[in-house]
């Protein structure tokens, strides 16, 4: 068992499913991981950066292919001799301090979701099966998540009838919730901006409305009472990711389920944002992204330290919105999965083979991610490899 070679390449990325809009010069990470499982027997497992924390080039080339290329099999198997990839993130992370997550934490989930999706070919199961049985969770028939479309970033020209469009088309791909932007206008356009979108789903407790982390200390208050107002089904990253004394105090307010830890990376981070972060178990929602949070190997942890301290899997609807997110929330057990089915291709959404209908969607059958499943995402991955 060794890693006989690893690919990175940074790519452009579109919020829209126009590629022309312009996007804020916003990329994410590729990365091909090739291991020889056994003699002769080699198996690629691909990753990448998920979405909004650009591309980890520098660290992934410096430090941590550097020393998953120099571990040996020891390193890289459990005790029944195959990859494992828990044992592959304790190598990459050899030598690393705690604390200092910054965005060291991508570049490892991004080889993380590699090695993951490499385990589970190289076991012939699909990647949702394969991590349950390590995560010692139910694994016999694919679980039908629960999945909600996300979307609704403002248009640059004709946002408001675009905007309805989007969220049409989210239904009948499928999907009956979905999830907007706001916090980049006018607090009363954002309003009007969230009725058009409930109108066109057709059930306002069935959008979400995200803030993207706009608004602070002073003005989160204010437009958390007003958008709660229109009764949306959660108002997501209201204040700074780490302001949680804002965000405690809006929580406290709210009437309505407020989702938080998108940009929170690690499992010290989860426990703060529970200690102050002024959230309800019972009500609120936990975004943690599975590639973000250092790959599925940390964010399984954080699943289940959270669950110790009194949080129910069900609270936790992963950031992503591709198959990464979709097959962790199967095999985890947790509430669903945000999907992505118009931006940031060919990444964002499910390939070309699973069916999305009543609001859920079950993780492909095929080995690993199944990324393969769609063929623009396969041609980009493929693409990695040398001709
Ligand atoms: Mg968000």
């Amino acid at each position: 068992m060794h890693i006989v070679e690893i690919h990175e390449r940074t790519v452009p990325l579109s919020r829209f499913a126009d590629p022309a809009l312009p996007s804020g010069g916003l990329t994410t990470s590729v990365v091909a991981v090739t291991v020889e499982t056994a003699p002769g027997r080699r198996v690629t497992g691909y990753g990448f950066g998920s979405f909004g924390r650009y591309g980890q080039a520098g660290l992934i080339a410096e430090r941590f292919a550097p020393r998953l290329r120099a571990a040996s099999a020891a390193a890289l198997t459990g005790a029944d001799g195959a990859l494992d990839p828990a044992a592959a993130w304790a190598a990459m992370m050899h030598g690393e301090k705690p604390g200092g997550h910054g965005e060291r934490c991508v570049a490892v989930g991004t080889l993380d979701t590699a090695l993951w999706d490499a385990a589970a070919k190289a076991a012939d199961r699909p990647l949702w099966a394969h991590l349950a049985a390590w995560a010692r969770r139910p694994s016999g028939d694919p679980p039908r998540v629960p999945v909600y479309a996300g979307g609704g970033y403002r248009y640059p020209a004709d946002d408001r009838r675009r905007l309805a469009e989007e969220m049409k088309r989210f239904r009948d791909l499928g999907f009956v919730r979905a999830k907007m932007k706001v916090g980049g206008a006018p607090l009363a356009d954002d309003l009007a901006r969230v009725e058009t979108a409930q109108g066109a789903i057709g059930d306002p407790g069935s959008v979400a409305v995200d803030a993207m982390n706009a608004y602070g200390p002073d003005d989160a208050r204010e437009a958390a009472t007003a958008l709660a107002a229109l009764g949306p089904w959660w108002i997501e990253d209201i204040c700074d990711p780490l302001d949680f004394d804002t965000l405690a105090v809006v929580a406290g307010r709210s009437p309505v389920p407020i989702a938080a830890g998108e940009a929170l990376f690690s499992l010290a981070e989860a426990r703060l944002l529970a200690r102050h972060g002024g959230l309800d178990p019972s009500r609120d929602v936990l975004l943690f992204d599975p590639v973000h949070c250092y790959g599925p190997t940390h964010y399984a942890a954080i699943v289940g330290a959270m669950e110790a301290s009194g949080w129910p899997r069900r609270a936790f609807w992963p950031h992503g919105g591709h198959l990464v997110s979709l097959h962790v929330a199967a095999a985890l057990g947790l509430g669903g999965s945000e999907i992505n089915p118009t931006s940031f291709a060919p990444f964002g959404g499910l390939g070309d083979r699973v069916a999305i209908a009543d609001g859920r969607a079950a993780p492909p059958d095929a080995p690993g991610f199944g990324f393969e499943t769609g063929a623009a995402l396969a041609a980009a991955l493929r693409s990695m490899l040398p001709a």
